[in-house]
């Protein structure tokens, strides 16, 4: 039952916690970072990223996305379509999206960790926190029963934080549903990720990605609803067939997991949050790898200035202030709009310029 000492504890090895311990690591602090998954672990993802997304990230991690994170087609237009269907739908000008395979995107990240300096813990699990003096963190792993105490601790494990449960067990925290299947399929598709807006489908989205040799498909639903997320694939894979020829061959893997869907929880004291756990993931699009390593970059920064004087979480929370709150409307907007104002939407985003 040994107990050791670090600076900082990062519990999650995802992009908000690799990106936190690449920071902290480099700017000399002493990391332990805690990834309850094996080295390569897969998280069920679309795996793409805005256009901007990979110049962010090369400023913030210090290094570009390598060629073998990414999968063809690497750069993917970006294809909208409405509840009136393709002919009302089409493809954004000048705009691109990255094609990425997600689970050595992530290994990437938690190799940079590594690098930076930061003791990297595959198959290590957070199981328990405990706040005296210092956190002190109960692990599970190979090894059995462990402890490990820091003077800041930072949650970035995920949309079902532990961490966060710990620490908040009485705040909300309201998640949304996304199911994807990855088909070998035949369809009417471009290189595109395809995002589709249908009340009868999806309450957010659903899209199409093309992976290599595959195609996922997949959507977001709100959980205790009278229609599951397995009925609203058929649904989605029926409208897939009269409006693009979708044509199913063979069924590769079938995946569900669950992103923020109106909480933002930024952590307290030295205790900091990021990425899903804290809430911050866009409920229009799914889009959260992102906002994860930018809110991580914030954390890392906040913990820097407070120079253990200031209460790093208030810091930090004033950073990610325009972030949550450019959440807090997409999560207004998607809870009330409707197929009328989901039209106006594509038509909008149709005429926008890059
Ligand atoms: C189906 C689906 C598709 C998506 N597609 C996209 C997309 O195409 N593009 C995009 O930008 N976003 C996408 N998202 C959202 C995106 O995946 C998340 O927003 C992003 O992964 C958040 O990163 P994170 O580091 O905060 O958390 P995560 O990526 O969830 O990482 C958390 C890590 O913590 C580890 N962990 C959890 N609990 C513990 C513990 N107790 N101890 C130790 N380790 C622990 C987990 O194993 C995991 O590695 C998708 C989400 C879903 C569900």
């Amino acid at each position: 039952m040994e107990s050791k000492e670090h600076d900082i504890i990062v519990v999650g090895g995802g992009p908000a916690g690799s990106t936190t311990a690449i920071g902290c690591a480099s700017a000399g602090m002493n990391v332990l970072l805690l990834e309850k998954g094996h080295p390569n672990r897969n998280k069920p993802c679309g795996g793409v990223l805005p256009l901007v997304a990979p110049e962010t990230i090369e400023d913030i991690v210090g290094d570009s996305i390598p060629d073998d994170v990414r999968i063809y087609p690497t750069e993917l237009g970006l294809y909208y379509v409405p509840p009136s269907g393709r002919k009302n739908g089409g493809r954004v000008k000048n705009y691109s999206i990255h094609n990425i395979e997600r689970a050595s995107f992530d290994q990437w990240l938690r190799d940079l960790a590594r690098d930076a300096g930061a003791d990297v813990k595959h198959n290590f699990q957070c199981v328990g926190v405990q706040k005296k003096d210092k956190f002190k963190i109960k692990i599970e792993s190979g090894d059995g029963t462990t402890y490990a105490s820091s003077d800041y601790l930072v949650g970035a494990d995920g949309v079902r934080s532990t961490v966060r449960s710990y620490l908040f067990p009485q705040k909300d925290t309201p998640r949304m549903i996304v199911g994807q299947e990855h088909w070998k399929a035949n369809g009417d598709f471009e290189d595109c990720f395809y995002g589709f807006f249908k009340e009868e489908i999806s309450v957010a989205y659903a899209y199409l990605i093309p992976k290599a040799d595959s195609i996922i498909i997949g959507l977001g639903a709100e959980p205790h609803k009278k229609t599951n997320i397995a009925q609203l694939l058929r649904k989605f894979k029926k409208w897939l067939e009269i409006e693009f020829s979708f044509s199913p061959k063979q069924l590769m893997m079938k995946e569900a997991w669950s992103i923020p869907f109106g909480y933002f929880i930024p952590g307290e004291g030295n205790a900091l949050l990021v990425g899903d756990a804290a809430g911050l993931c866009n409920p229009l699009s799914g889009e959260g790898i992102r906002l994860a390593v930018e809110s991580a970059e914030a954390a890392v920064s906040a913990i820097q200035t407070a120079e253990g004087e200031n209460d790093p979480s208030q810091i930090y929370a004033k950073d990610v202030h325009g972030l949550a709150s450019m959440i807090a409307e997409l999560n207004e907007f998607v809870r009330t709009v409707d197929d009328e104002g989901r039209e106006r939407f594509v038509k909008d985003e149709l005429l926008r310029r890059f």
